[in-house]
């Protein structure tokens, strides 16, 4: 048994310090960012704020709204080969998701023959740290074509982000064991890592190795952002690319089972219209989610929660809230473009974040 006395830290701990800036005006700080990879010989240019690939959240309706902003959506991965076929033509913006059954494998293959196109693939699991993990990633590695972009996880430690990279061809590690607002782990097993402190240390890993050609290890900080502090957070502490479930949850573009009230026009009491008013929003490893896509297993538990989001309006309120308060950060801590945000960071700790604006 080990103790580590060093704290780690949530978003929760900390604020970003303002710092003495010449950016002018907001809206001439850059967001968009290109990226070369540690693998794929691939480049991929865009705001680097992904829709997770929850059967809700990514759907191809996301994709398409997420995309107006140059930002990825990760497809969830329940969808059938032929509708795949038929609505994923852009795969920087559309990344392919699949999971580590051979069967996976042969569904990307018949959806390469099929439509032509070499998708960017994320593959997930709940528990990445196995030796099984890392061959599979090895082996779609070989599999597909250099151009082909992999992000793998999730882990949340250093030394499992380098094994990805080094030995499982993966290009952009997925950070986050037990964060997500849909997320149960750490209440059914213990086990978990504070977020801030898992994309420091694994972004830190990451970014220390370079390919012969100077390219770097990648990370994707997965799972914890309930307000677009959280995703200034996330990127200052060296996120490269930030996913994002529960803030996009509940806007027009998910999928799933919705309910509706009845609400007058405000005019007529007579005329009354069916909006939406909720979405059923459960964690993909929920019993919900097991029994809906292949029955729960008894060997494993439920490690996720089912709840009911109000609806949000459209996704493009989401992404301009996240996209201003990006800029507004940056604006704060003196960087010009999003890139700089990791290097004009400083974090003190504090005791809360912000007063209960109610009272
Ligand atoms: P959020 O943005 O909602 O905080 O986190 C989204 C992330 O939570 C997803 O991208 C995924 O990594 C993770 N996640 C989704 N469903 C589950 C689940 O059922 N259990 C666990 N442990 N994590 C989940």
């Amino acid at each position: 048994m080990k103790i580590n006395y060093e704290p780690k830290l949530d978003f929760d701990d900390v604020l970003l310090a303002p710092h003495r800036s010449r950016t002018a005006s907001r809206s001439d700080i850059k967001l968009v960012r290109n990226f070369s990879f540690y693998h794929s010989d691939n480049v991929w240019e865009g705001v680097p704020v992904f829709a997770a690939n929850m059967d809700t959240t990514g759907s191809f309706a996301m994709s398409n709204t997420l995309a107006e902003y140059a930002m990825p959506t990760c497809l969830h991965k329940h969808y059938e080969v032929d509708d795949l076929v038929r609505e994923l033509y852009y795969p920087e913006t559309q990344w392919y998701s699949i999971g580590i059954k051979d069967a996976d494998i042969f569904k990307l293959n018949e959806f390469m023959d099929k439509s032509g196109v070499k998708p960017n693939i994320c593959i997930d699991v709940a528990n990445g740290y196995t030796d099984d993990f890392v061959d599979f990633c090895h082996r779609v590695r070989r599999h597909v074509n250099k151009h082909t972009i992999i992000m793998a996880g999730n882990v949340c430690t250093p030394e499992m982000v380098q094994e990805l990279i080094l030995h499982g061809g993966v290009d952009i590690v997925k950070i986050g064991i037990g964060p997500g607002s849909a997320c149960t782990t750490r209440l059914k097993t213990g086990v978990g890592f504070p977020q801030l402190s898992a994309i420091i240390e694994c972004s830190h890993a990451a970014h220390g190795l370079r390919n012969g050609d100077g390219r770097l290890g990648l990370v994707c900080a997965d799972g914890g952002c309930r307000t677009p502090a959280d995703v200034c957070k996330a990127f200052a502490a060296g996120a490269d690319f930030v996913m994002l479930g529960g803030m996009l949850a509940g806007t027009y573009e998910c999928e799933g089972d919705w309910q509706y009230e009845w609400v007058s026009d405000g005019k007529h009491d007579y005329y009354h219209k069916m909006v939406r008013k909720s979405l059923k929003f459960y964690g993909m490893s929920s019993s919900e989610a097991q029994s809906k896509y292949g029955g729960v297993k008894n060997y494993r538990a439920s490690e996720g929660r089912v709840k009911e989001v109000p609806y949000k309006g459209p996704a493009k309120d989401v992404i301009l809230d996240v996209l201003g308060g990006l800029r507004s950060a940056c604006a704060y801590m003196g960087a010009t473009k999003l890139k700089d945000m990791n290097k004009c960071a400083e974090f003190n700790l504090v005791n809360r974040t912000h007063f209960d604006q109610s009272v």
